[in-house]
């Protein structure tokens, strides 16, 4: 009897090591290993080198391998992300094998982004306070930093309350919701979030990061320029100049530049 209480516990002790084996491998295919760890340390960027995510904010990045899933955390803090919490997602943000119902309410802004823009490859989602208060002003989000050109773009408004989301509940908590969200952004970097935050793509990870980095100075020194009173020059783009999207070996090497001391910091532990 005390052999067979042994074997039982003995096989259900086995049987949890199983699903935790299968949910870290689920999590980490092969060949993504390195997208899963570039994921990880974009939290930990995202969060506690260049304060972008607060405790709530999220970023994703599309399966270059397989473009129909992409990569976001369960819901847990930007700043406490590790590999075995990163979950595989469809771009109906249904994840990828069982076991994963712990995922963020509003993954629904990265795969209904996904979905509208095959371009993208990697989605930010912050509340940044400079940013939100761009949604709600009249005065408008313009360039200001020689990096900040995609802003000339134009960096639309969504309001969640014309589409259904009120004023107590503002989450992007449905693929409905995402698509409209997707909608407003159009084929703009990024779009501010009326009340809520932003969310900001990029054609790779690390320029993602950057744009998120580079849109968060934008409103701060735009702030800074207009409380010193006296008449705010803005850097916008002259008619007929090229579009902002910087695939030149230089913009990608800038970005590259970043993302990699980023990066050595939160690897290295500084
Ligand atoms: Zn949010």
């Amino acid at each position: 009897m005390k052999n067979r209480t042994f074997f039982a516990a003995l096989i259900a002790i086995l049987a949890l090591a199983g699903v935790a084996v299968f949910r870290k491998l689920d999590a980490a295919p092969a060949g993504s290993k390195t997208l899963v760890e570039d994921l990880v340390a974009a939290n930990h960027v995202l969060a506690n080198e260049i304060s972008v995510l607060d405790a709530y904010g999220h970023v994703s990045v599309r399966d270059p391998r397989d473009p129909n899933h992409y990569y976001l955390s369960r819901a847990i803090s930007a700043g406490m992300v590790t590999a075995g919490d990163i979950i595989e997602y469809d771009l109906d943000s249904k994840p990828v094998g069982a076991g994963h119902s712990d995922g963020y309410l509003e993954r629904f802004i990265h795969g209904e982004i996904y979905k509208a823009r095959p371009d993208v490859m990697a989605v930010i989602h912050a509340h940044s306070a400079d940013l939100i208060a761009f949604a709600a002003s009249s005065v408008p989000l313009r360039n200001m930093i020689h990096t900040g050109a995609f802003i000339n773009d134009g960096i639309p408004i969504f309001d969640v309350r014309k589409v259904g989301g009120t004023a107590d509940d503002m989450l992007i908590r449905n693929p409905m919701l995402g698509r409209s969200l997707a909608g407003a952004l159009g084929k703009k970097t990024a779009v501010l979030m009326f009340g809520h935050g932003v969310a900001v793509t990029g054609p790779s990870l690390a320029t993602a990061v950057s744009n998120a980095y580079f849109l968060n100075m934008n409103a701060r020194v735009e702030e800074l320029a207009i409380r010193l009173g006296g008449t705010v020059s803005y850097l916008e783009r002259e008619r007929g100049a090229r579009p902002s999207v910087d695939t030149s070996p230089a913009g990608a090497a800038a970005n590259k530049r970043g993302w990699e001391y980023w990066k050595h910091r939160v690897t290295s532990g500084k």
